[in-house]
Parts: structure tokens; sequence; C-alpha cells
């Protein structure tokens, strides 16, 4: 009898095939106290199963190279493992854990457990979705470390548990490539089974931002995450359909059943294939206007990726990412480096945001001090926070500075609300300049200066603005936030936070048309960007830089190369003067139909 299950979509395909369960689940872990005698063989044990984990990640990256994809895809997964790797040799994951194990005289995983839930707890805290999505890699990498200190053979991950009947009869699943059911997926064991060929993945946990799910898209296998129970619902064996748009399982699927999604299959195979092609053509309109489309990117590795995927730049770099989850704040060195490799590894320019510490974006380093104010999203954040620590300002501006003798460096500064702020900032960034140059290091000679328009005052004074900012970029997670008077981390208030409130796309419209007057190009850097449903209403306001996630950058490379941008404007004019709200909201559903 079938049997249809439900999770997140998060790789698009649809995968027929039969059910392999991964051996895993989660770790029984001991806690027991260490003698002070045995605590240095402790120490050592977790130090060698440290090592061994990372000989072992180290293996499957030289693995790489043989996978099917482009160089672009290759990349990337480096990178993934790569970032598993840095793991393993941070300071907050391997000194922490051996002071757990001297200071408190705890065994080996007991320690390693606890510092986890330490770092896994500091990411889910995190606002920006992409980096509260890596909690998932500090379990992944942990799991990796505990399974050897409890001398559990990870070389086995790919091996079918073999435990229950199948639901079907074997001969029809068998001949059928296996869907891999876990409870979580590691890069490293992803790339191993994409290798013996598999049709797809259901993992328990995970979500659309976990790298496993941004893995399983870049090698284009059909997953779905977060469906509970489905070790125990499906069995070894039987045929089971993935369905990685809709998040649905089908299990032991009818002949109708079966025909339908071959048929989806085909179809979704199409449309990819189509995508692909688009990498390497310009975004041009049906009627020839350009549009630029560029990558945020929240690690330095990322900017490479993004190139390979057509990014022709970037244009939002989070460098929040250096300041968290560390005791102590990156000196001029390390941020130089870190930039360093953004400027020499992305193509077009590369717009770096100066710290946007404060409210949803904390670290335990040090950078702000005083207690929590009551309202942190509307208190001492990003420039605010600059501003009053110069110091720490300087350190990164001349970071930034030094890095721009290596490529098109921007420096972006976020939640300007005034003028004065913006002409302090570049008091001192010009500062900043002249002292670099006076102590003999290269700095190139233009590094224009911009700011990021996400508060409503902002907005409102842009064509004040736009006589001192060299470009806008508009961040509409946080200008929802604040023209609509909505926490963006509250979730009781989360029903209210609308792209397409008129205010807020009002708001846009002002800022692109500032820009337009003063002839400073306007981006749009916020998830808004990004997001294929708002493509063509976002053309209609005159947007003609698109910054987002490097994984939409082909679906809206193509909503874009089919839109006739002249007609969009003339819609977009019209719903700017609609005078009624039921006007308003059939313009704004015109533009999800219009072509
Ligand atoms: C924004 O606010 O839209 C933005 C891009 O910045 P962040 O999400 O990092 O606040
Ligand atoms: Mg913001």
């Amino acid at each position: 009898m079938s049997l249809w299950l439900s999770g997140i979509g998060i790789s698009r395909g649809i995968g027929i095939g039969r059910v392999q369960r991964l051996h895993g689940g989660d770790l029984e872990i001991p806690e027991y106290a260490v003698p002070a005698e045995r605590v240095a063989a402790e120490v050592a044990r977790f130090e060698a199963a440290r090592e061994q984990a990372k000989a072992q990640l180290r293996q499957v990256r030289a693995q790489v190279g043989a996978l099917p994809g482009s160089g672009g895809v290759q990349g990337e997964i480096a990178a993934f493992i790569d970032t598993h790797l840095l793991m393993l040799d941070d300071r907050t994951l391997s000194q922490a854990v051996v002071a757990l194990i001297r200071k408190d005289g705890l065994n080996a995983e007991a320690a390693l457990r606890r510092q986890r839930d330490v770092l896994a707890g500091a990411f889910e805290q995190m606002e920006d979705p992409y980096l509260r999505a890596r909690r998932d890699d500090v379990h992944q990498v942990c799991a990796r470390v505990l399974r050897l200190l409890l001398q559990q053979d990870q070389s086995a991950a790919a091996a079918p548990s073999g435990a229950a009947a199948p639901r079907t009869a074997g001969a029809h699943a068998t001949a059928l490539p296996p869907v891999i059911v876990a409870d979580d997926v590691t890069p490293a064991d992803i790339i191993l089974l994409a290798q013996q060929g598999v049709a797809g993945f259901i993992t328990e946990y995970g979500g659309p931002l976990s790298h496993t799910a941004i893995l399983t898209r870049s090698l284009g296998i059909p997953a779905i995450a977060g469906l509970h129970n489905a070790r125990r619902l499906l069995r070894e064996g039987e045929t089971v359909i993935v369905d990685g748009e809709l998040g649905h399982a089908l299990a032991d699927p009818d002949a109708r059943a079966a025909a339908f999604f071959q048929a989806k299959r085909e179809r979704l195979q199409a449309d990819r294939a189509r995508l692909a092609r688009l990498r390497d053509q310009p975004a041009v309109s049906r009627d020839g206007v350009a549009i630029k489309l560029l990558a945020n990117i929240e690690l330095p590795e990322d900017a490479a990726a993004a190139a390979a995927l057509g990014a022709e730049g970037v244009g939002l770099y989070r460098t929040e990412f250096l300041y968290m989850n560390r005791k102590t704040l990156p000196d001029e060195e390390e941020q130089y480096r870190a930039y360093a490799r953004v400027a020499a590894s992305a193509k077009g320019p590369i717009t770096i945001r100066t710290l946007d510490l404060g409210a949803d974006k904390q670290v335990d380093s040090g950078a702000r001090a005083g207690p929590m104010p009551n309202n942190p999203a509307l208190g001492l954040r990003a420039i605010r926070l600059c501003l009053k620590e110069p110091e720490l300002f300087r350190t990164q501006v001349r970071a930034l500075l030094r890095a721009s003798a290596l490529g098109r460096v921007q420096i972006m500064l976020p939640m300007i609300s005034s003028v004065q702020e913006f002409r302090q900032a570049q008091q001192l960034i010009d500062q900043a300049r002249a002292q670099l140059l006076a102590e003999g290091y290269p700095v190139a000679d233009e590094v224009p200066v911009g700011a990021m328009i996400e508060v409503p005052a902002a907005a409102l004074a842009a064509p004040w603005l736009a006589q001192h900012a060299r470009f806008f970029s508009i961040g509409t997670n946080d200008l929802i936030q604040y023209t609509l008077a909505i926490d963006r981390v509250d979730e009781e208030v989360n029903y209210l936070y609308d792209p397409l409130h008129p205010a807020v796309l009002r708001l846009i419209r002002m800022t692109i048309e500032a820009g337009e007057r003063a002839g400073v190009p306007v981006a749009m850097c916020g998830e808004m960007a990004g997001d294929p449903r708002y493509t063509r209403l976002l053309l209609g306001l005159g947007l003609t830089e698109f910054s987002m996630h490097p994984n939409s950058l082909l679906e809206v490379k193509r909503i874009i190369i089919e839109s006739d941008v002249g007609a969009l404007r003339r819609q977009a004019q019209r719903l700017l003067a609609a005078n009624s709200a039921t006007e308003l909201h059939e313009l704004i559903a015109q533009f999800a139909r219009a072509a």
C-alpha cells in the first residue's frame, strides 16, 4: 500500500529509487568523570579523534575532482569540506573541549557534546538564516569526531542497515538506484554517495539553508529534509519517489502515481537543462535592458563559487562572520587576509559591508560594551556602533582599503539614517586612507563608499544622501522591519512582514528615483532581490542591480531574459498611482502573471 510523507523540499527534482537507510542515528553519548591521572590520556584521545576526522575529510576532498558537474560545483563542494576542516581546527571547538576535559574532568565525548551544544546554540540564535543554518555543520562535524571516539566506523556510513523487510517485492525496486534515508547526511557522505549514483536524499533533520541542502542542489540531486521519523516509516528496499520541489515522499507508488512523477521528472529535467544554459548568457531583458546580477556572500570562499554560477561580482559581503564565536576581535591582518581573498577571487566589483553588529547580530568578543538595550534593533547597531567606537571601525577600514589594491573593492555602510552619519564615516575612511599611504601601503585610487538603504529615513532622504554616497544598496530585510514596525526576529509579528506593502514599494521606488536623478547606481541586496516572485515587480520599479544568494541567480536571470522591462515600468507607474487598495492588489497580482 502506498504511503505519503511530507517534509521540506530542499533540492528540486524528482528522484525514483529504492530506500537505503544509513547507519547512524542519534549517538548514545556516555558521560563519566575522568580521574586526574587519566586526564592527559583523555585529551590525547580527543586530539587523535580530531586528527583522524581531518584525515577522513582530506581524503574525501581529494576525490572532489572526480565528481560530476562543472568546476564551479566542485569548487563549492571543496569549500564545504574546507569549512568542516576549519571548524575542526577552530579554537572554539578544540580548545574549549580540551579545557572541559582538564577543568571539569569530563570524558572526551561528553565534553565535545557540551561544547557542540554551546556552538550550535550560538548559531541557532542568529537571525541571519544562512548563518543560523551553520548549526547543522557544527552537528555534523562533532558527530564525525564523536563516532570516532565511540569507535563507530564511518566508512560504513553508506552501507544499508538492512533491518526491515521490504514493503514491495524486491525485483523491481532493486533495479533502481538508492534513495538515501538518514537522520542527516554530511557533505562528505553526500559526495561519496553521489559518486555511487543516488536518486535522492531524505533526511529527518536540516532545512533549506543547510550545507546538505546547498550541496544536493549543486549536484542536482532531489532531496527532502525535516521528514521526521523517515527511517522508521520507510522500509529498506521499497520503491520511493522523492519530490524535492514540494517536499513529498511517496513510498510504494501505484502505476498511475509512478507515471505522473515520471512525467514531472522529465519536465523538470528539461527546465534545469535550460537554466544551466543561462549561466554564461548576459542578463538582458527582451527589450534590451542590461541587468547586473551579483552575489551575497558570508565567507571569503563563497566568492569563487558565486563567480562560477555566473555572478558578475559581490553585491554584499557580510563581514560579521569574522567577528562571531570568538573571545577576541579580529585584528587588521586577519581581516586583511579575508578581504584580500575575496578581492582576488571575484571578478566584478566586491561590495564589502562594514560591521553590522548589534540587534540580531551579537558577538561575545567585547565589541560592544554596556548592558543590552531594551530595543536593540533601534539601538547602537551597525554604523552607529562603529562611529561610537572609531578604533573598531578604523581597524576594519584599514584592512578594507589595503585589500582594495587587489581588486575592485567598494565599502558599504549599513544602517545609515542621515547625511551627517554618512559624512562622519567617510571622514574616518579618508583619514585611514591618508594614514595607510603615509605608511607606504598601496591603496586603490578609487574605493567607492556607498550607503545601505535599510532605514525608512534613508530612503526618504535619498536625494540628499545621493550627493555623498557613490552607490546605494537597498536592504529590504531591515527596510521592511523598520517601515512596518515589526521586529524581524519576533515570530509573533512575522505575519505582518510584507515586501509588497505599498509603503515598502514606494520607499524602494523613491530610492531608485533618487539614484537615477543623481547618477548614483542603486542595487538591492535584501532577500527580496533573490526571490523570483518579485523579479518582475522590481524590474518595473526600475531596479537594475540585484544581489542575492548565488543559488537564485539563474532563476532570476531567466525571468529577466523573458521580461519586457519597458512594459513592466509602465505597469509599475500605474501601481504607484493606484488610489484604492483593491486596484493596488490587482496590479500587484498582475506582476506575477506578466511576462
Ligand atoms: C538587509 O537588511 O536587507 C540586509 C541585506 O542586511 P542584513 O540582512 O544582514 O541585515
Ligand atoms: Mg540589514
